[in-house]
């Protein structure tokens, strides 16, 4: 008998028939007996249909209010499989995530988990029940509803197997693994028998969404077996594994991510003078702006410098107004910027062992007439930030270039 945490995704619960589905599947691990923790998302569009009432109201809706709003998709799913499994004769229990409780911080909209008690969880299951927890929502110190960013209920799985110390945790979804790049844009991409949580990080924080970057760092701390399904087409998945794969076989490059969430900015013609990067930024990130790449120029003749950075396209317009700001302060000859960037990233840990990586993409992307106009490098990275229309295109020729398209190298 094992213990399972299993998460199924919005498009998974998306209608009555799909729940039903679900339903079925739970019902037949119940039956073999095992002891099961269903983590639920609300049905997809559903948490966008939510959050855009709330914008119909408010122009700057209070993220408390957002968050007790938004939260409310996941209710109704687990009550809805609750009730499923009990009519397949299937003793069931739904919890929100105040009743669990997953208690976290107070930022709203983004909040972080805490601490988790399973004490209700355990005495349900030790009872044969099947817990059914609602996805993405916690309950701060002070007893507000939370909830943990876009596709938080990743998060709340793992978290969860991580307390129960469940035999996997299993994230269903509409694809049957995680693959070289998003099967959507790349006809030719493969799934991955299993990738590194160091991979899967890169994967996640360089815009691969199909699962939450928190999710994976959990994954990592706290050592939990963690899967990714098809949510109704048997397979074995992707495994997602601490250990690293030493064999000769292993690839250089085991996936491509890429971000059309980011905008650049630039600010030209400033003093070369200690302090202006931090005068520059630190607004930024004193506005709560997230920065990611980031390109100095060396100094020009007359001793200025231009800077070009990145931040998420949401902020955009506020990150705009602070340099603008900024740039007549400090007397800079023009400040301007685009939305539309994209960001493509090259990840793999088989990069460490091998030179020249970063110039075989730089090559591939010549070939195809791609301009790069940042660049930015981790040990098991190369980003590089392009015009967004190029993105596909960019994306095919990195995917053939490293041999992703074609299965010669299999990873056990
Ligand atoms: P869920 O609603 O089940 O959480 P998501 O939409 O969050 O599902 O994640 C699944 C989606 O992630 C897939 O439909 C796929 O388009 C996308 N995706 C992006 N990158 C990858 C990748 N490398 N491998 C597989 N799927 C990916
Ligand atoms: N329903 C939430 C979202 O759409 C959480 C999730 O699906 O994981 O972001
Ligand atoms: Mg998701």
């Amino acid at each position: 008998m094992a213990l399972y945490v299993q998460k199924f995704g919005g498009s998974s619960v998306a209608n009555i028939e799909r729940i039903q589905q679900v339903a079925d599947k739970v019902r037949d691990f119940h039956r073999d007996g095992h002891q099961v923790v269903v983590v639920l998302s609300a049905m997809s569009g559903e948490t966008n249909r939510l959050l855009d009432l709330a914008r119909q109201v408010s122009s700057n809706p209070s993220p408390r209010e957002q968050d007790m709003l938004a939260s409310t998709g996941e209710q109704v799913t687990i009550a809805l499989l609750a009730i499923a499994l009990e009519e397949r004769g299937v003793p069931a229990v739904s919890m929100t995530g105040w009743q669990v409780p997953v208690r976290t911080d107070s930022s709203f909209g983004k909040a972080r988990v805490e601490e988790l008690n399973d004490s209700h969880i355990r005495h349900y299951l030790n009872a044969g029940k099947v817990v059914v927890v609602a996805g993405f929502q916690g309950v701060d110190m002070e007893n507000n509803v939370t909830t943990l960013g876009r596709g938080g209920s990743d998060t709340t799985a793992v978290a969860l197997a991580a307390v129960l110390k469940a035999d996997e945790c299993q994230i269903y979804t509409d694809v049957d693994g995680v693959y070289t790049t998003d099967p959507r844009v790349v006809a030719e991409a493969r799934r991955l028998d299993s990738i590194t949580v160091e991979e899967m990080l890169e994967m996640a924080s360089q815009g691969s969404k199909i699962l939450q970057i928190r999710s994976v760092e959990f994954a990592g701390k706290y050592n939990v077996p963690l899967r990714v399904l098809h949510s109704f087409q048997d397979g074995p998945g992707t495994l997602i594994t601490m250990e690293q794969d030493t064999s000769m076989e292993q690839p250089i490059i085991s996936g491509i991510a890429f971000n059309r969430d980011e905008a650049k900015l630039t600010i030209r013609g400033v003093a070369d003078t200690p302090g202006v990067a931090f005068r520059i930024l630190g607004a930024i990130s004193d506005a709560n702006i997230e920065v990611d790449v980031i390109v100095q120029n060396v100094a020009e003749e007359d001793n200025t410098t231009d800077l070009t950075f990145t931040v998420g396209r949401q902020d955009y317009e506020k990150a705009l107004q602070i340099l603008q700001q900024t740039g007549s302060d400090l007397g800079a000859r023009q400040v301007g910027g685009t939305t539309s960037i994209a960001k493509v990233s090259i990840i793999g840990v088989g990069m460490r062992s091998h030179a020249g990586v970063a110039s075989r993409m730089f090559a591939a992307l010549a070939r195809e007439n791609i301009n790069i106009q940042m660049i930015s490098t981790s040990e098991i990275k190369v980003s590089v930030v392009i015009d967004e229309k190029y993105t596909e295109l960019a994306v095919r020729a990195l995917h053939d270039e490293f041999g992703l398209d074609t299965p010669v190298v299999t990873r056990a």
